[in-house]
């Protein structure tokens, strides 16, 4: 009861600042509506009731109808995939365990060893492969090779087949005067990256345990669950076990004479690598994980255009999972809890419902087509938008813009941050234009990528916005709530999506796209010419797998071949995709580089210089 009075004084409140504040044109008939309605939406797509919308969950299937409902009710066209709202495609769901005696790990070679049991002492993590392993066993540290830092846990040593024993995050983690990153985590404190060397140094398989500042911390030592690190299955070649000190420790301590401890305090205090060979100690055992698909939906309402500019189209978009639980996806690791998702992208989602209200009371005689797609599985990779992309429901070569927003719910002191104002001719002025009654403390962005589903569409040479409130410290967590929401801020934001997509929706004329290269003749701010390998990346991979190399591009003359794995750029590891831009964007057009590359078992080294 005191929660619901707290909640209508709430409401109340915002709809009186709802009143006072403003005299947008485009709302000011309805501005107690909007707000109720913003809540409303919100107040549902970010409850408790749905779990956090993790895809395949019943809480995202809910969340699903709900926008489908409300596309319905708007008088939107509902029917355009296979007759419903909802475009269906397959992603790999989470990692599940298989058979008990198919997840094994036993240790000989030392007396007093208990008996180890699955999910209480060691757990197969979906950060690796299936697999079997038997064979020695070798203590590397951290399990670290980062040469920028002069720093190798593997140097000198052979671990090729061999069982590794890694711990978790980095030396010196807590000095501030570390060889790392100071108390921040570097790149290499993270699973994927002990994982990627492990797979480069061919260990038969990985053994995880907690470093001394976890397990002496509030959650102790914890044994992670299969799908913690790693999201689905993985591309990795190296089973990868978690296991607990209490069953470690004695094993290291018996064969080495020193304990975990010790041993880190070694490398902490010397930061030098303390890598041994337990001597005697034999591991064996077996790891068996597999994923079934789960089924994701994108949501889309249709607005048909009209007249001489109905055969071309705008998509207004905003992606409406969230992590779930939290696991993998998730900034507070080791925590079951609903992430709410609040912010991210409950604000995005409903903001896009109030658009898609205002527009479809919109009299325009002559008007673009308008799509509206809540996407699924952003957060796992922009499946959703990748979908749509590749599958598209109406041509990529009509569609003149797409609007997106993700995390539009918490501005502050009017801060707005809007990207892609260097896409198209004339967007950063239009910014501008619209800006003058909205009056945000605008951040234009020129570019076009970004973390989020506008990045796809730009990739198929579509221009592009993206709104956004900026990074805070419930993004992915389960504090990420609707407390913490500015629904005035969030009709504000509304009320300028509305009129930016008529202005996209009604202009004779189409935008017309810039390439990044353009955008530098132009002289915007922040844009540098795109610097490119020439290389297509297979987009089903985490990792950067060349899928084809382009004809006359320093990839090819540099011998880059479809099938290579790019690993490092310069001295630098590269796991992603993301990794790879935000490295190459240091480079210049014309820089010679050193690219790393794995084919099949080798590692070779290529010099390739950087085209636009
Ligand atoms: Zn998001």
């Amino acid at each position: 009861m005191p929660r619901c009075l707290a909640f209508v004084i709430f409401t109340l409140c915002l709809t009186l600042a709802g009143f006072s504040q403003s005299e947008r044109p485009a709302m000011a008939e309805d501005l107690a509506g909007v707000t109720t309605r913003l809540q409303t939406d919100l107040a549902y797509l970010s409850s408790d009731a749905l779990a956090g919308r993790d895809v395949g969950s019943e809480g995202i299937a809910k969340a699903g109808e709900y926008i489908a409902k409300r596309f319905a009710d708007l008088g939107f066209e509902t029917d355009k995939f296979d007759g419903g709202p909802f475009q269906e495609f397959a992603i790999p769901g989470p990692a599940a365990l298989g058979p008990v005696e198919k997840n094994q790990l036993n240790f000989a070679g030392v007396d007093g060893l208990p008996e180890l049991k699955l999910e209480a002492n060691f757990c197969p993590l979906s950060l690796g492969s299936s697999g079997t392993f038997e064979s020695e066993v070798i203590f590397v540290g951290f399990g670290i090779s980062a040469p920028e830092y002069n720093y190798d846990d593997y140097a000198g040593i052979d671990v090729e087949g061999k069982i590794v024993i890694v711990l978790r995050r980095e030396p010196q983690q807590n000095d501030p005067k570390s060889r790392f990153n100071g108390t921040q985590n570097s790149e290499y404190a993270f699973f994927t990256a002990k994982e990627l060397n492990a797979s480069l140094h061919k260990v038969g398989a990985m053994i995880l345990v907690n470093d001394a500042q976890t397990a002496e911390g509030r959650a102790g030592d914890q044994m992670m669950r299969v799908s913690e690190a790693g999201a689905s299955l993985s591309k990795s070649k190296v089973p990868t076990i978690f296991c607990s000190r209490s069953v470690i420790d004695p094993l290291v301590q018996k064969s080495t004479g020193k304990s975990l401890s010790e041993l880190q305090a070694e490398i902490d205090s010397t930061g030098m690598p303390k890598s041994v060979v337990l001597k005697n100690v034999k591991a064996t055992g077996e790891v068996d994980i597999s994923s079934k698909d789960v089924i994701a939906r994108n949501v889309v309402g249709f607005l048909p255009g009209k007249g001489a500019l109905a055969d071309e189209y705008v998509v207004v978009g905003a992606h409406y999972d969230h992590v779930g639980m939290g696991g993998a996806g998730s900034l507070a690791p080791g925590t079951v809890a609903i992430h709410n998702g609040a912010d991210d992208n409950g604000s995005g989602t409903t903001t896009m419902l109030e658009v898609a209200r205002h527009l479809s009371l919109d009299k325009s005689e002559t008007r673009r087509g308008i799509v509206f797609i809540a996407f699924s599985g952003e957060e796992k990779g922009l499946l959703g938008s990748k979908h749509y992309v590749r599958s598209p429901r109406w041509p990529l070569e009509k569609t003149v813009t797409m609007v997106n927003m993700d995390m539009v719910g918490r501005l502050t002191d009017g801060g707005l941050t809007v990207y892609g104002t260097g896409t198209a001719e004339g967007f950063d002025p239009l910014m501008d234009k619209l800006n003058e009654s909205s009056k945000f403390r605008l951040d234009k962005q020129a570019a076009g990528f970004g973390p989020s589903d506008h990045q796809s569409f730009y990739e198929f040479d579509i221009p592009v916005f993206h709104f956004f409130t900026g990074l805070h410290n419930d993004y992915h967590r389960p504090s990420d709530d609707f407390d913490k929401i500015n629904i005035e801020g969030m009709q504000q934001i509304a009320d300028m999506v509305d009129r930016l997509v008529i202005d996209l929706a009604t202009r004779p004329e189409r935008p017309k796209m810039l390439k990044i290269s353009d955008i530098a003749d132009v002289g915007r701010a922040n844009a540098k010419p795109r610097v490119t390998l020439g290389i297509q990346m297979d987009t089903n991979s985490e990792a950067v797998v060349v899928q084809s190399v382009s004809e006359g591009s320093g990839a090819a003359a540099g011998g880059v071949m479809p099938g290579d794995t790019i690993i490092k750029i310069g001295d630098t590891t590269v796991a992603n995709a993301r990794e790879m831009r935000r490295t190459l964007s240091s480079k210049k057009v014309g820089d010679t580089i050193e690219v790393s590359v794995k084919r099949g078992t080798e590692e070779v080294k290529l010099q390739v210089k950087l085209g636009s």
